[in-house]
């Protein structure tokens, strides 16, 4: 508890509306609602769900203390409360088809493993249950998924779920419904109203939203809002892209694997590969040169559809039944990164009343409940549950990064710095 920070909060903060229905949004409605909040809404652009979220492959883990993560310690508490909020969830019946399998970093040489080790069970706040497996028993762990010639082992972090996010944002949403919670949908915000640096309200495509309180979470779109107020944050939006196979039998008790090597996440699925990596990742300025249109809608780039089939018997060689199967579903979407690899949680420098949620790094199914319960804590003039500072807004000095080829090399240190340095 860090009490002290959030004196001279309001305890009113007036009319509240969150713009942006995401995981990210819902999440901070939510849990303004349950804070205690009496005047939420919320508008989307939008249809429900056709936001990034439904692209994302639903690995929740506590990636804070994983190996190649720039999101550092501090995360850690938003992941255990992540994890905590879905698992509560899934334990009063919500279908969010939750498993409760744990995460797998798996090594293909013994260099690589050593590296793992070191980082993972290193890390000053690795879980009691975090261990290191040899090849044989990763096959296990993996449900014989995996071809041990192909692997020198892997770390297994126990406590890692996995859920469907269109699910997941779904339920947030009808429990937001439950609790009277207006979502405007169809509704794009044009700009933030401000009078005499305080918060009045919106303008939108339907009119004007009289509002004393705006959290923006508008996911790949929250710079367009920011700049409507003249306040900018490094942010750096890239195209992912998830392949799912046709069902060929995987077990539904398989843990979620990341594998640094082949830049490569994937889980199962309806008893099929759900998959992706930074093979298939790129800016979105980059495929917009070439031609990409990037609305409202999640994007479509061939070019990477082509580069993860292209990419696909890489793979197969660690999982050999992936190899030659058509792809069955594809989906992309928009994650944000941040120069400094974190996330951003709080309030906009200078203007009285305006939030924002935003860089969730690729990683925002699992912080999502924990952003929105901070920015809700901030908001209602509670205590927070972390120190919000490494959150804040103004940790990084925008002028520092005038273009993004600035923020690109800034981010040299990231797991997908070569995909976001591919052109
Ligand atoms: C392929 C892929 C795999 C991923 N895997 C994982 C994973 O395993 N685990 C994990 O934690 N994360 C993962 N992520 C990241 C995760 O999906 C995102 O971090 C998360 O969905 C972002 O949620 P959001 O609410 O910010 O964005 P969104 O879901 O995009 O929601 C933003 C909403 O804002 C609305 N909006 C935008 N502009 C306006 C406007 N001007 N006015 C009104 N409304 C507006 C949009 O319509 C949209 O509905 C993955 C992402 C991808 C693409």
């Amino acid at each position: 508890m860090v009490a002290g920070l959030v004196s001279g909060m309001p305890d009113d903060p007036g009319p509240i509306c969150v713009v942006g229905a995401g995981i990210i949004g819902a999440s901070a409605a939510l849990h303004l609602v349950e804070a205690g909040a009496r005047e939420v809404m919320m508008v989307d652009a939008g249809q429900p769900l056709s936001g990034t979220t439904p692209a994302g492959a639903g690995f929740v883990a506590r990636f804070g203390s994983d190996h190649n993560r720039r999101l550092g310690a501090c995360t850690i508490p938003l992941q255990d409360y992540g994890l905590d909020f879905y698992r509560r969830m899934h334990e009063s019946g919500a279908d969010l088809e939750f498993a409760s399998n744990g995460n797998l970093v798996l090594a293909r040489t013994p260099e690589v493993l050593e590296v793992l080790a070191d980082g993972i069970l290193g890390h000053p706040q690795v879980s009691a249950a975090t261990r290191r497996l040899d090849a044989d028993r990763v096959v296990d762990v993996m449900q014989g998924a995996v071809d041990p010639a192909a692997v020198a082992g892997g770390v297994y972090m126990p406590e890692g779920i996995q859920l469907t996010t269109a699910l997941a944002n779904r339920e947030v949403l009808r429990r937001l419904e439950e609790s009277d919670v207006e979502v405007q949908w169809g509704t794009e915000v044009t700009g933030v109203s401000v009078v005499d640096d305080s918060t009045t309200g919106l303008e939108t495509t339907q009119g004007t939203i009289d509002a004393a309180t705006v959290v923006l979470a508008a996911g790949a779109w929250t710079s367009a809002l920011l700049d409507s107020v003249d306040r900018r944050l490094p942010l750096v939006p890239m195209v992912a892209t998830r392949f799912v196979s046709e069902p060929v039998g995987l077990s539904p008790l398989m843990p979620t694997v990341q594998c640094l090597e082949l830049h490569l996440w994937l889980r199962e699925l309806h008893g099929a590969f759900s998959w992706g990596g930074g093979f298939a990742y790129r800016l979105v300025s980059a495929l917009q040169a070439e031609g990409l249109e990037f609305g409202y809608e999640r994007p479509v780039s061939q070019t990477l559809l082509d580069a993860q089939l292209t990419f696909q018997e890489n793979v197969a060689e660690v999982f050999p039944a992936l190899s030659g199967l058509a792809p069955a579903e594809t989906i992309q979407g928009v994650p944000v990164y941040t120069v400094d690899g974190g996330l951003y949680a709080g309030a906009v420098p200078e203007i009285e009343g305006l939030w924002a949620l935003a860089g969730d790094s690729e990683s925002g199914i699992t912080h999502g409940p924990g952003m929105g319960k901070l920015v809700a804590q901030l908001i209602m003039g509670e205590a927070p549950f972390t120190d919000p500072d490494p959150f804040r807004l103004d940790r990084v000095d925008p002028s520092a990064y005038p273009d993004e080829a600035a923020m690109v090399a800034a981010m040299a240190g990231d797991r997908i710095a070569s995909a976001a340095n591919r052109n």
